[in-house]
């Protein structure tokens, strides 16, 4: 891609324009990447046109992004329905699109059939195997987990998530890519729950264990983590948050994969039978 001033721009391509893609895709273009983004459905493209143009709108109302800076993000931001017009040429693909295995396999074996051989093949999987992932596709030294975090552009981590089969020089590029997007990469082995998921949910299962237990009260026990270990937000406000149906999910899958430490706790199934979720169903550890 060339610019007005005949210099080359990098091309990043998102697949999937929902929650994360368009936050990437943002962030890229903010970065000075020429992003195209790009999904199966229309709504979701121009959804995600729109929720990016309100968020930088929003940033220079609040004077933490400059109205060129903006602009200029804007007019290095392309959608297309036609993924292979959006991956051409890419240095990057990024690919956002629903947690399923198969879908993941799929749309980066399709990648890996059109982009050049040393393109970054990057996905967004929150809790699938890397190493299951690239194992569908061709040339898998080149697919790298890069973990971002929502709202993306608020987020400041993401987790490069090393498969088995990942060459070193995709986990550099990885991180350099993440610099560049202004956040901060820590590089993780392909393991279950990574390091954020694994770390925070061992704090939420503790936290109602304790609850169940009568050890303190929920806002007790959220101010002991907050005003004590100086985190934003305690671990039971947080699974409010998240969605306790969310976080017995994890719980249930790290417990499989990892062993009895993370045996969901009996309040966290009975909650969630009663369809306490958190703040999506109004109860949860508060009510809201
Ligand atoms: P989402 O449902 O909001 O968006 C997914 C998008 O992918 C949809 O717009 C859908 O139309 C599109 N899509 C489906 N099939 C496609 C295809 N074949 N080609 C192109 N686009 C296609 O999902 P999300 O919340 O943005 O999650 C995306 C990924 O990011 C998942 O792997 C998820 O685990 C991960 N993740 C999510 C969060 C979060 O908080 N939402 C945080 C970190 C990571």
């Amino acid at each position: 891609m060339t610019n007005a001033q005949g210099a080359s721009r990098p091309v990043l391509a998102v697949l999937g324009a929902g929650t994360m893609g368009h936050g990437i895709a943002q962030i890229a273009a903010i970065a000075g990447y020429d992003v195209r983004l790009t999904d199966v459905s229309h709504e979701a493209l121009e959804s995600a046109m729109g929720r990016v143009k309100a968020q930088l709108d929003k940033g220079v109302e609040l004077g933490k992004v400059e109205p060129d800076v903006r602009d200029a993000a804007l007019g290095r931001l392309r959608t297309t329905s036609d993924a292979a017009e959006a991956m051409a040429g890419a240095e990057i693909v990024v690919e956002a699109v629903p947690e399923v295995m198969e879908l993941k396999q799929e749309i980066l074996a399709g990648a890996a059939e059109t982009v050049e051989p040393d393109t970054l093949l990057a996905t967004n999987t929150s809790s699938l195997s890397i190493t299951a992932i690239a194992e569908a596709v061709p040339g898998q030294e080149r697919v790298v987990g890069m973990h971002f975090f929502n709202p993306v552009h608020i987020m400041a981590l993401v987790e490069i998530v090393r498969g088995d089969r990942t060459a070193p020089d995709a986990v550099e590029r990885a991180r350099e890519a993440a610099e560049r997007m202004g956040k901060t990469p820590i590089v993780v082995s392909d393991s279950p729950g990574f390091a954020s998921s694994r770390l925070g949910i061992a704090l939420g299962l503790e936290a109602i264990r304790m609850v169940e237990a009568g050890v303190a009260s929920a806002e007790d026990i959220d101010r002991a983590m907050e005003l004590g270990y100086r985190h934003p937000m305690g671990p039971l406000r947080l699974t409010d948050l998240v969605g306790l149906d969310v976080r017995l999910e994890i719980a249930r899958y790290l417990h499989r994969e990892l062993g009895d430490r993370f045996q969901p706790p009996e309040l966290l199934e009975q909650m969630v039978e009663e369809g306490k979720l958190g703040k999506k169903s109004g109860r949860g550890f508060y009510v809201w």
